[in-house]
């Protein structure tokens, strides 16, 4: 197989999920000279990163590849990693985004012409479905009008929902105090009664102390919250270790790590439970299942951080199925362009579970003609 052409495409979109602002990520269609098409996506998030990324592959890493086929994805996968030295220390950057489009959309060139959903050639499904979890950002003014929103969510089916704290939008959650931040999960079990899970995500918005990060854990931890993610900020290592060490809820980390290298470093410091992976950030479908394995044997989770585009969501979701270790699948909950516009048939939840089909690669079929309208730079490379 050979390669023989690429299309790169820049999203702008407004995303309903985040308070309808302006986001910002970058597809990639590769095409080989027998007609398949593999895409990819890297999440750059600002329009000048998704520029700098867009550059990479263009001028770098599509180049590199050109003779290369592009079924060879471990050996593609090394000679892009084994490039890019110069670009930052430890695999670290903005090349992470290009090299995981390029990654990902080898994954679905390889099952379209082998006929499998990508699954399949991760090893296969671990497990049929996975528990649908509502991925949602907390920016309603009020914490009645969030749990309105919350109880619409569970009524449709989602079995748990995940709460990002100090997003964009009129809600305090999250920018006033810890007290306030305990008191609306409060409200919310109260509400909600036990069953459903909660899981707290502290995100970059909030800069807690350690001793403000376990106090607020153990005061939430009576609420039986599943999991909180990212109280610290991902490199304070040592307060990760004094937080898991102090409290008895389940910590995640791990979404803004950049490859695998970073995630072994992760792992011997033995202060993660849930390690969020995003295959459009980490170099690739590869990448995730180098990391899905080498968390397993260390007995933690992982999940996908999937809160971008469908073909994110495709990638995450197939990695997901063929993990014995995830707890959930998470999915905005809001119908928006990028998950809904741009594909035939969205990801999305069926009476509270999530699955996908035996559609070879990603499984999704894009509509080229609606990305297009969000579309605000598009380039094309033929050989
Ligand atoms: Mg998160």
């Amino acid at each position: 197989m050979k390669f023989k052409k690429i299309d790169t495409y820049i999203l702008e979109y407004p995303e309903p999920n985040d308070f309808s602002t302006h986001r910002f990520t970058l597809l990639l269609r590769i095409e080989t000279e027998e007609g398949i098409v593999g895409w990819g996506e890297g999440i750059a998030m600002w329009p000048e990163a998704c520029k700098a990324a867009e550059i990479l592959i263009r001028e770098g890493l599509f180049p590199l590849l050109k003779e290369e086929n592009p079924l060879d994805i471990e050996k593609c996968w090394q000679m892009m990693r084994k490039h890019i030295w110069w670009y930052g220390y430890n695999n670290s950057g903005l090349v992470n985004f290009a090299i995981s489009a390029m990654d990902i959309a080898l994954w679905d060139i390889k099952g379209k012409q082998l006929q499998q959903p990508l699954y399949s050639l991760l090893g296969g499904k671990v497990t049929d479905r996975l528990p649908a979890n509502a991925s949602m950002h907390v920016n309603q003014p009020t914490i009645a009008e969030t749990i309105r929103d919350i109880e619409g969510y569970l009524s449709q089916g989602f079995q748990s929902v995940k709460l990002g704290f100090a997003k964009k939008g009129l809600s305090k959650v999250g920018k006033l105090n810890p007290d306030y931040d305990v008191n609306f999960i409060k409200e919310l079990r109260t509400a909600i009664g036990e069953q459903p899970d909660i899981m707290v995500d502290i995100g970059n918005g909030i800069r807690w102390d350690v001793a403000t990060a376990v106090k607020t854990t153990r005061r939430m931890e009576e609420y039986n919250i599943r999991w909180i993610e990212e109280p610290l900020y991902p490199t304070d290592i040592k307060g990760y270790q004094t937080l898991k060490a102090q409290t008895q809820t389940l910590i995640g980390s791990g979404e803004r790590e950049w490859s695998v290298d970073n995630y072994q470093t992760l792992l011997l410091q033995d202060c993660t439970d849930i390690f969020g992976i995003d295959p459009a950030r980490v170099q690739g479908i590869t990448a995730y299942k180098k990391i899905k394995d080498m968390v397993s044997i260390n007995h933690r989770y992982v999940n996908a951080h999937a809160w971008s585009t469908a073909i994110t969501s495709a990638a995450s979701l197939h990695c997901s199925l063929a993990s014995d270790n995830s707890l959930v699948f998470e999915l905005k909950p809001i119908p928006g362009p990028v998950q809904y516009d741009i594909v035939r048939e969205p990801i999305v939840q069926d009476h509270g579970w999530v699955s996908i089909g035996e559609a070879p690669g990603l499984g999704i079929e894009m509509i080229e003609k609606e990305l297009l309208k969000i579309t605000i730079a598009h380039q094309s490379v033929t050989l």
